[in-house]
């Protein structure tokens, strides 16, 4: 996946505490807040911390995004205790994109966007006073934009010694564009504008350029950071059929030997059963006529509720390995069908 970042100190503010991640698939905007050069280095600590702790493990994008917040979040407050600043925290807004599916790490008032066939969706929600009284119906966006008290965030990273992201997870296809920004963007650009603006039909890095122009335009009162990720292709499955062959015929072979039996059976690969995720242990093939694989059980995870993409990778019989690594893929599933419903 290719990405691009653009920040902007804006015509006002006398420092950029903003900060951002466009590392291929790996996508992050923290916007820093409290005094004397703080706001930035609380920034710069919530994207070194996404860099760290998401890009080390991809196989497990929610709780790599999870710890990469708790990190964050401590490595704030040490700072901030050390050296007595009160209010040091900052905004963070991240999304990994794997496999068709981009898993969203939030905080704050940043936002991550999703553009798709020119239709702009706002993914987060504003953890502000103002976004709270838009989703109440007291304020309307146009008048939160301009509202006195915009800039009241009510989640923060690094303020609190208790952190509460909003993690969650959205399928995208090919072609689709995400957004991620902080609110200097959003303060000077409304949403019609920014649909406009960011098209697909233009390259990311001049529509980066010209978002920060627009923000600019509108008075760039505050900070302005973009990082646009274009999703191209989904990746294919990790595990191809034949190389599932070849691990057979090793399993097949050291069967012969001896030993194999207990690597079998604390295999696990999962099918579609009766409309729900099944699970079998052993493998899904029968190299020369012997079966190594059974199955053991069904979850509760409907087929409709998944993404395209995993339903094709059920229908091909997914392979995931041992005991832990299908609690782990079970439960991303799980979160996956409960997000659909
Ligand atoms: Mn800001």
């Amino acid at each position: 996946m290719r990405s691009v970042g653009l920040t902007d100190i804006g015509r006002v503010r006398a420092e950029n505490q903003d900060a951002l991640v466009a590392d291929g698939p790996l996508l992050a905007v923290a916007d820093g807040m409290g005094g004397h050069a703080c706001g930035a280095r609380a920034a710069k600590a919530a994207v070194d911390a996404v860099r760290h702790n998401v890009s080390a493990d991809k196989r497990r994008p929610k709780s790599a995004i999870n710890r990469a917040f708790i990190r964050a979040n401590r490595a704030i407050r040490e700072i901030s205790a050390d050296e007595g600043h009160e209010r040091m925290g900052t905004t963070l807004t991240v999304a990994s994109v794997q496999n068709g599916i981009v898993w969203i790490g939030h905080v704050g008032d940043s936002r991550a966007y999703l553009l798709r066939d020119g239709q702009l969706s706002q993914l987060t929600t504003d953890h502000s006073l103002v976004g709270e009284l838009v989703r109440s119906g007291q304020l309307s966006p146009d008048k939160a934009r301009s509202h006195p008290k915009r800039n009241v965030i009510t989640r923060a990273v690094g303020t609190d010694q208790q952190i509460r992201p909003d993690i969650f997870s959205h399928t995208v296809r090919p072609g689709a564009r995400l957004i991620l920004c902080s609110d200097g963007l959003t303060g000077g650009v409304d949403d019609r504008q920014l649909a406009e603006l960011a098209s697909t039909k233009r390259p990311a890095q001049a529509v980066a350029t010209k978002l920060v122009e627009a923000a600019n335009r509108a008075g760039g009162t505050d900070n302005i950071t973009v990082v646009i990720g274009d999703i191209e292709t989904v990746e294919p499955p990790s595990r191809s059929r034949a190389a599932l062959f070849v691990v057979a015929a090793i399993v097949l072979t050291a069967l012969a030997v001896g030993g194999a039996d207990y690597w079998l059976d604390n295999n696990y690969y999962l099918t579609i059963f009766q409309g729900q995720v099944g699970i079998n242990r052993g493998l899904p093939a029968e190299p020369f006529g012997f079966k190594l694989g059974h199955f053991d059980r069904r979850t509760s995870i409907k087929i409709k509720d998944l993404p395209d993409y995993y339903v094709e990778r059920l229908e091909q019989e997914m392979v995931v390995g041992d005991t832990d690594r299908l609690k782990e893929v079970l439960a991303d599933l799980g979160d996956l069908a409960e997000r659909a419903r």
